[in-house]
């Protein structure tokens, strides 16, 4: 492709992801399946490699999610909440091992857990009170939902812990509740979900706290922000301490200790996934020691030290049919 139709592809395929963005972040009504935007995204990233100088800055490969609403109040995300890079294949995963060993021999222990298919949430506690609750919006500036996220039984109102600790997941919608919604909707001749993860995001991003208190949301926590306790060493050690605090952590999680195990268990949640309560769209793979974690950095999108391996997009399809039909 020469430069100058690279640069008009370029063009198109920002425009039309950015409206597409939009749509799912902004509106939570995508019009195109996952899949589709993925690919468009690819084609675009590969472009802006092979044209470094074509790349411009609201491209969606520069960019984590979408403009807050202004119906909300903003909270600012002093620790930026970041999007992950995506591995579609074992290749993909055996290279982001490399990189993450620098290209060496050198042993790596990574943590593999669940991709949560619902969207990321903060969650702040001062002197053991939950004071805040956070959508990540782009990143830096996310919508204050404290009032809805009280309504998630999991998440605790006070916690032992004083200082200010700032807790990160992903709130979701359980494939039962999201069932059952779309059906009341439905009844109502109102226009249904999508997925369980629009569900989730509709009903937290609602000015009304009583509808998300109707939708039977739930929470898992896997990470932490801003912390001024104690020190740990490990992302491992971290879930654990997050459960010690009384906040719901995934069990699925595991400690691999060469990305031969990591494949081992990507290849298990493929064939396991239909058996969850919940959706899951792929499996987060972590370095898990912190001080490597510290070293990889991050780029302007997404951390060095994690990956997200996304499931072949038919397969979402057919389980939520089979779901469906089991009910
Ligand atoms: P992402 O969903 O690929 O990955 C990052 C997110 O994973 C984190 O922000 C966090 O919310 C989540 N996550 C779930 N479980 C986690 C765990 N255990 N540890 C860490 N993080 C975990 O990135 P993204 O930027 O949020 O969104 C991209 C996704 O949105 C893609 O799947 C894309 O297809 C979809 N999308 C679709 C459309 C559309 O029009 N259909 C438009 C935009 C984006």
């Amino acid at each position: 492709m020469d430069k100058q139709k690279a640069a008009n592809q370029i063009k198109a395929l920002v425009e039309l992801l950015n409206q597409y963005g939009y749509e799912y972040y902004v509106l939570d009504q995508p019009s195109v399946p996952d899949a589709e935007y993925d690919e468009k995204l690819r084609e675009l990233s590969q472009l802006e490699q092979e044209y470094p100088e074509l790349k411009v800055d609201d491209s969606p490969t520069q960019r984590v999610g979408g403009k807050p609403l202004d119906a909300f109040k903003k909270v600012q995300h002093n620790v930026p909440m970041l999007s992950l890079g995506n591995a579609f294949n074992e290749q993909d995963l055996r290279d982001f091992a490399k990189r993450a060993s620098g290209g060496t021999d050198e042993p790596i222990t990574f943590v593999c857990e669940l991709k949560i298919d619902g969207l990321a949430i903060s969650l702040t506690y001062e002197n053991g009170k939950f004071v805040r609750g956070a959508t990540r919006g782009d990143g830096t500036t996310g919508e204050d939902i404290t009032n809805n996220l009280k309504t998630i039984r999991s998440i605790p109102l006070s916690i032992k812990e004083k200082g200010t600790l700032e807790v990160r997941g992903e709130a979701f919608m359980p494939h039962k509740s999201f069932l059952a919604l779309n059906e009341a909707r439905e009844e109502k001749e109102e226009e249904p979900f999508a997925n369980p993860r629009n569900a989730a995001a509709g009903s937290l991003r609602q000015l009304d706290p009583k509808i998300a208190a109707k939708r039977n949301l739930d929470i898992f926590l896997y990470g932490v922000g801003e912390w001024d306790g104690s020190p740990i060493s490990t992302h491992s050690e971290r879930l654990e301490q997050l459960k010690q605090l009384g906040f719901k952590t995934n069990p699925e999680w595991r400690k691999c200790t060469n990305i031969d195990e990591v494949i081992e268990y990507v290849t298990y949640w493929t064939e396991e996934r239909p058996n969850l309560s919940y959706e899951i769209d792929g499996i987060v793979v972590k370095v898990d020691d912190l001080n490597q974690q510290e070293e990889l950095g991050y780029t302007a999108k997404s951390p060095r030290w994690a990956i997200a391996y996304k499931f072949p997009a038919e397969e979402a399809i057919t389980k939520l049919r089979e779901i469906e039909l089991s009910i």
